[in-house]
């Protein structure tokens, strides 16, 4: 009765919004789920590393997608393309030209910063000042300027406004320039003779210039989709946010290839089923917006955000975008290979046009730890207790099944390992006998373990086990034979 009321009460969390990020960072290197890259040596800035646990989470998540836009859908297949690419692609995708940032550095401390972020910081504390419309106008001001693409008025708004450097406290500004996120290395081994190539800034060009393959060799017909997850790499300049922004990241995109003028349907449907999908998490629509972007990529007629309230505000997860016909007609272009399609239907050839959803695997596996951190106050008047516990959706939990005998002895041990071994081929069980059951418990709760099963004297006698259920704390006797069909039904 206590745990019950304890476990409703606990919506009231412990932590503030404020202090709850740094909580979630610190239970995720605590409990062996991200760690900063290359520690020992004081670490990478923005490179991180998922350790035993994060590594499942995020495995779970990737295959759940992979399974929800492939084997669920009749007409979408997956690839998997290298992270180098010809250097060609990248210009013709515009990247080349296109993909950076107005930048600016501070010549003192000789930090640089993008100026949205030092514009956006210094409308904050404005407003934190209480002078919101004076925030406003900056803002509108900025959003003017970078619009226009006026760098000079820009570096004149950070002047105006007498914006600091918050290293060296002084104004002293460079120029705005343009800074290319993409990170180029050699490819080749004598230095005069090797190219130089980039890595991949998104995985969506290596669905592209395989389009005519898959298309041919699959028999696909449009309207289909291919799908890819992998890794990604780009040079942001901020990179505060933990798993939020990172240097090396990775995405998982579909691009859906369609008759031009149907764009806008397509773009409809699939922004119901990602967010479908999004739901399909566990997580409630309010913790989830819709984000419309009003100046659009140069290869976009329509796009926008999934955005999910983050403990460091609304932020976007998802993007999904009308990206027409740009990169199949650029790539054609510089290829000088014909990208197009018959469509027996109507009897005609055409490039086709490109929804595209692009969501990335770091960023959801954060909103999943976000959403599932939990601090629970589980105090009674005689004693005062509270438990850490990741309510993970079953799926995607890391161990799926702890099983622990009560005590070292008496066949206990053997009975538990008896049960893993039953169950270990269809899920991932964990075996724990140190310490006592309730400090096992917390410590399952804490990986976010759903089910717990404990093996004890009575065993022995009439081959029941007590399972205990993660969210509610409850606990009920259940045949051994019974096990893996109650934890099987939960998880699929
Ligand atoms: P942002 O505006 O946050 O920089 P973006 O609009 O540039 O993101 P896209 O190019 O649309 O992002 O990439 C698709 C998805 O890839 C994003 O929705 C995000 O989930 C993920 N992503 C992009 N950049 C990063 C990064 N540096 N670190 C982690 N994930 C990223």
């Amino acid at each position: 009765m206590w745990k019950m009321q304890a476990y409703l009460l606990s919506l009231s969390t412990m932590a503030t919004d404020n202090n709850r990020f740094q909580a979630i960072i610190s239970h995720c290197k605590e409990y062996g789920f991200i760690f900063q890259s290359s520690e020992i040596y004081d670490g990478l800035s923005a490179v991180y590393d998922y350790g035993q646990w994060g590594s499942e989470l995020k495995k779970n998540i990737k295959d759940y997608w992979w399974k929800s836009m492939t084997q669920l859908q009749e007409n979408i297949v997956g690839i998997d393309a290298a992270i180098f690419m010809h250097p060609t692609t990248w210009k013709a995708s515009g990247h080349v030209d296109n993909f950076s940032d107005p930048m600016i550095d501070n010549k003192d401390s000789k930090k640089r910063y993008r100026v949205d972020h030092l514009i956006e910081a210094y409308a904050d504390d404005l407003e934190k000042a209480g002078k919101k419309e004076e925030a406003e106008a900056v803002l509108a001001k900025m959003d003017q300027l970078l619009a226009a693409s006026d760098f000079d008025g820009i570096k004149k708004l950070i002047e105006d406004s007498k914006i600091k450097c918050g290293i060296s406290g002084t104004s002293n500004w460079t120029d705005v320039r343009q800074f290319n996120l993409m990170f180029s290395t050699q490819l080749g081994s004598v230095t005069d003779e090797a190219s130089e190539i980039y890595l991949r800034p998104e995985t969506a060009q290596g669905i592209f210039v395989n389009f005519l393959n898959v298309q041919k060799t699959g028999r696909m017909k449009v309207p289909f989709g291919i799908a890819q997850t992998g890794k990604a790499f780009r040079n942001e300049i901020v990179a505060r946010q933990f798993i939020f922004r990172m240097r090396e990241f990775e995405q998982m995109e579909m691009q859906f290839f369609i008759r031009p003028g149907t764009q806008k349907e397509w773009y409809e449907y699939w922004k119901a089923e990602r967010m479908k999908w999004h739901l399909s998490l566990g997580i409630p629509s309010e913790k989830y917006r819709f984000h419309d972007h009003v100046k659009l990529a140069h290869y976009a007629d329509a796009a926008c955000d999934i955005e999910f309230e983050f403990p460091i505000g609304f932020k976007e997860v998802e993007g999904i975008h009308s990206r027409t016909d740009f990169d199949l007609r650029n790539h054609q272009e510089y290829s000088k290979k014909k990208m197009q399609y018959f469509d027996p239907e109507i009897n005609q050839n055409y490039i086709p046009y490109v929804i595209e959803t692009s969501i990335g695997l770091d960023r959801t596996v954060l909103m999943v730890l976000s959403h599932a951190y939990t601090e629970q106050d589980l105090s009674t008047p005689e004693k005062q207790d509270s438990r850490v516990v990741l309510s993970f959706p079953p799926k995607l939990a890391p161990i799926k099944l702890a099983v622990l005998p009560l005590t070292k002895k008496d066949g206990l041990p053997e009975i538990a390992r008896e049960i893993i071994d039953n169950c270990k081929p269809y899920f991932y069980c964990f075996y724990e006998e140190k310490d006592t059951i309730g400090k096992r418990y917390r410590r399952m709760d804490a990986i976010g373990t759903p089910f717990c099963v404990t093996v004890d004297h009575q065993t022995k006698e009439d081959q029941t086990v007590t399972i205990r259920y993660r969210d509610t704390m409850e606990q009920e006797r259940v045949p051994i034979n019974k096990i893996k069909e109650i934890i099987e039904k939960q998880i699929i």
